[in-house]
């Protein structure tokens, strides 16, 4: 049982002023494991002051001050990647695979944005003016409860990268976790202020990160709808704001598919982290000429998915994070069942054996059609929809038939034909038979899936703004009077 009751301001762990406290409790079995003392509207404010005189300092820093931070980042969450990995199975429910697979990602994210800042020139010439890229100010990066370690560390990878300052606000329903990963930054021994953790409600935390005049920048991972909200808040002080939203990812099999390669592929992305995954591809599109065939792998390969405890390594379904998440997946199921689709796997209630804690059952529906509430809203939990397609044509038409546009997988035994169709899909990015993205490759959303990129240069960028110093006598533009071509230039780079 831990008792947090800190958020870390200033390069040190500090008591909270507000005075409301969370109970925490295993998702697995229900049992109480901490408790939180949320931090309120005036933590936020002294952090985004640390963070304000942080930033006059590392505005100023140079490229290889600014590598040695996150490689010392980098080496600080390697070194605590267990204590990382049991707490998002113990706070989380993650099965221990994913929990691996998250605190390793959670330090490559450091790596990989020392990579993209190794080769950024932040000087280039354009006409006559010298643009410079500059750091944009103190960032307020705000992280939802589904992916806490992740989260963190790839926005604040990016923003130190590029020189920013930050106040981070993860998810009030993730403190442990929040806890665990601010342990292993702060001991990497950065200078305060630097960065900052503040975990607190969104109504008032986040909606003074939100406002604030002093917060320049605003990276928002979580709902399409507190997107929306934080968005309208940071328009009043024009903060640059980027917006990685909620999704409804399509999963095409062609009509060429290997389909038993292909479907175990398309379920591992549709129930990823227990099915609360922005990315998930929870809509698999099969051609008519092949639904039986599709249907039948499917059924034979549920029986692969085994739920249960997630410190188990056989488990590859934990529980869903909360009783919240439980209900609001129960609902779908039910609405899935009243508006005529065909449960071919799973359905209501727990799975067998398993009367506490917050499991569902693994479920797929046949017979979707892409008009129904369970294909167009994002249900957050492990429940797949098969909806039928009659041509290539008709298949785009269904898969861009959707507010959102996050993620998209195609599989098809001819790459070259599957990236053609990936063309035409209305997505941040689309995954050619394999499920795991490249985290150098810019991410975020389309249409209600977001704005803006993560990750690599594009994160990197997303931090930075432009400044055009145009002199009087420029010098000439011809390639004799350009040395910075071949020299790690943005021409290079491209
Ligand atoms: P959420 O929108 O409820 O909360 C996200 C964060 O915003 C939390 O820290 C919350 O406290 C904060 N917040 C809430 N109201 C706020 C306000 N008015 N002002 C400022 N901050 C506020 O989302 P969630 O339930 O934590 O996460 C699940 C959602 O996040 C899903 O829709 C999922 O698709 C999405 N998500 C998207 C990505 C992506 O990269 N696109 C990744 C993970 C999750």
């Amino acid at each position: 049982m831990r008792l947090i009751d800190t958020a870390y301001i200033d390069g040190a762990f500090v008591p909270v002023s507000g005075d409301e406290v969370l109970e925490i409790a295993n998702p697995a079995n229900e049992e109480p494991i901490g408790r939180q003392r949320l931090a309120g509207r005036q933590d936020a404010r002294r952090a985004i002051a640390a963070a304000s005189r942080a930033q006059v300092a590392l505005s100023q820093s140079t490229k290889a001050e600014r590598l040695d931070m996150l490689r010392s980042l980098q080496a600080a969450i390697l070194c605590r990647a267990d204590a990382i990995r049991d707490v998002t199975i113990e706070e989380y429910g993650a099965p221990i695979s994913r929990a691996r697979w998250i605190s390793q990602y959670a330090s490559d994210c450091f790596g990989y944005a020392a990579e993209a800042l190794q080769r950024y020139p932040f000087s280039r010439r354009i006409g006559d003016a010298t643009v410079r890229m500059e750091p944009v100010g103190v960032a307020a990066l705000i992280a939802p409860w589904n992916a806490a370690a992740g989260t963190i560390c790839s926005k604040l990878a990016s923003a130190l990268a590029a020189g920013c300052a930050s106040v981070i606000k993860p998810s009030e329903l993730g403190g442990l976790q929040s806890q665990v990963v601010t342990e292993a930054l702060h001991s990497a021994g950065l200078a305060a202020g630097i960065f900052n953790v503040v975990v607190g409600r969104g109504s008032d935390v986040g909606d003074e990160l939100s406002a604030n005049p002093d917060v320049a920048r605003i990276s928002f991972t979580g709902s399409t709808a507190t997107g929306k909200a934080i968005a309208r808040a940071a328009s009043e002080t024009m903060k640059r704001v980027s917006l990685s939203l909620s999704g409804k990812s399509a999963a095409i099999l062609l009509d060429d598919a290997d389909c038993e390669a292909a479907i175990p592929m398309a379920l591992n992305s549709g129930f990823q982290n227990n099915g609360q995954a922005c990315i998930a591809g929870t809509r698999i599109l099969v051609p008519h000429g092949r639904l039986e065939e599709v249907e039948a792998i499917v059924r034979a390969a549920m029986g692969a998915w085994k739920v249960g405890d997630p410190a188990d390594p056989g488990t590859t379904l934990g529980p869903l994070a909360n009783a919240a998440q439980f209900d609001r997946v129960q609902r779908y199921i039910a609405r899935g069942i009243e508006q005529g689709a065909t449960l071919i796997a799973g359905g209501p209630g727990r799975p067998e054996g398993l009367a506490k804690g917050h499991f569902v059952r693994p479920t797929v529906f046949a017979d979707v059609g892409n008009d129904m509430d369970i294909a167009r809203e994002e249900i957050f939990g492990p429940v797949l929809s098969i909806i039928a397609y009659s041509d290539d044509d008709d298949a785009v038409a269904k898969a861009n038939d959707s507010a959102y546009g996050l993620q998209a997988y195609v599989y098809s035994r001819d790459v070259e034909r599957a990236s053609r169709i990936g063309e035409r899909l209305m997505a941040g990015s689309v995954l050619i038979n394999r499920v795991t993205p490249d985290l150098r490759a810019p991410f975020g959303g389309v249409k209600q899936s977001g704005i803006g990129r993560e990750f690599g240069l594009f994160g990197l960028e997303s931090f930075l703004e432009p400044k055009a110093i145009v002199r009087e006598h420029a010098e000439p533009q011809d390639a004799a009077a350009q040395p910075w071509r071949g020299q790690g230039s943005i021409t290079d780079f491209y």
